[in-house]
């Protein structure tokens, strides 16, 4: 018996000793790619083009250097909002953004990273990771030859800078607003004139009296902005952004080229990505909310219930008709909703009370 066992054991042993001889040449003759991500983002811009570039270098260090993105920032490579037609044709195998930039093509895209009223970061991941978002969302950019991966979230965004103060929905009338998407077709429902304007172009125009009003991200970007110096009344909460996730996109052709190690390794460093910047949103900008109002005299205002409750009543008048003008929008629309009600049902109940809870 015992010899037995030990012949056993000894042939296990030249087994294991046999693999780990022939693993590392397996290792060292692996392909290698040289891939290309280009992101939507200026460069350097902290958070997002940095947590993209973080998540470039996680893979690399993962694939022991067989696995090597670029990363380009907005307009290094190609044009920021040319991103999603440059993965989709393969001109590179990555890109990073956010999904409803593409609403001119892909009306559906933007249940993929916020509309007005919708889930926040919480139920945003727990619909594409657990629920069916992911596939949906997989189904809906199959035509354009993409695989889509959520990597990053802001949190809930802030209602915006305003120059005059809001008290009603009658004062939203004539403002010239800064605000995209679908938040901006709700306020122009309540008679604001939506106003398009890049990052870069946003303070100036709102020093100047260009625009009475802009949204951007949160406190620590709009901090970083200046927009403090050009409006001081600061509105939340952010009820046309509640969560928006940001995406990585990857070219279907060079998603499937890649050995499955790969796609586990770009899974995982997106899923740490997303986790990493929603954290570093969140840090961020609970010390420049801080700076904002002790520094620089901010008022920081919630808007009116009233106004909310409208804005509310118009979003979903809204998304009725833009549900009527693209099919997939609304399969989409109708399985978010279904998704929401049971998210908000729960929410009522868990997050919500606890947040009442502490105010008591
Ligand atoms: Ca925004």
């Amino acid at each position: 018996m015992k010899r037995r066992d030990f012949i056993k054991k000894a042939a296990g042993g030249a087994l294991v000793a046999a693999s780990a001889t022939t693993a590392a040449p397996a290792i060292a003759a692996r392909k290698r790619f040289n891939w290309k991500l280009v992101t939507t983002w200026p460069p350097n811009f902290p958070i997002f083009q940095e947590g993209v570039e973080k998540f470039a270098k996680d893979i690399e260090l993962m694939s022991d250097r067989n696995l090597r993105i670029s990363v380009f920032a907005g307009g290094e490579l190609v044009p920021a909002l040319q991103t999603f037609d440059a993965v989709s044709q393969g001109t590179v195998q990555m890109g990073h953004g956010a999904a409803y930039y593409w609403a001119g093509k892909v009306p559906a895209a933007q249940f993929f990273t916020a509309v007005p009223f919708g889930m926040n970061a919480q139920g945003m991941n727990a619909w594409l990771y657990q629920g069916a978002g992911l596939n949906l969302w997989r189904d809906v950019y199959k035509p354009f030859n993409l695989m889509p991966f959520p990597m990053g979230n802001t949190g809930v965004q802030m209602g915006g800078w305003f120059r005059k103060k809001i008290n009603s929905i009658d004062d939203l009338k004539g403002l010239k607003m800064r605000i995209p998407g679908l938040g901006g077709k709700v306020m122009a429902k309540a008679g604001v004139n939506p106003v398009l304007l890049a990052g870069g172009e946003i303070y100036t125009a709102l020093e100047r009296g260009t625009i009475d009003a802009t949204e951007w991200v949160g406190p620590f970007h709009d901090q970083r902005l200046g927009l403090y110096r050009a409006a001081k009344n600061y509105y939340y909460p952010g009820w046309h952004e509640p969560g928006p996730v940001l995406e990585l996109t990857c070219n279907l052709q060079a998603w499937q080229e890649l050995p499955r190690e790969y796609q586990i390794m770009i899974e995982t460093a997106a899923a740490a990505a997303n986790t990493w910047m929603l954290a570093e949103f969140e840090a961020k900008n609970l010390l420049a909310l801080r700076e904002l109002k002790q520094k620089y005299k901010v008022e920081v205002l919630e808007f009116p219930a009233d106004v909310i409750k409208e804005l509310r009543r118009l979003t979903d008048e809204t998304l009725e008709e833009e549900a009527n003008k693209d099919k997939t929008f609304r399969q989409v629309y109708q399985a978010y909703k279904s998704y929401r009600e049971n998210n908000d049902t729960w929410n009522e109940i868990s997050e919500a009370a606890y947040a009442r809870a502490l105010k008591l």
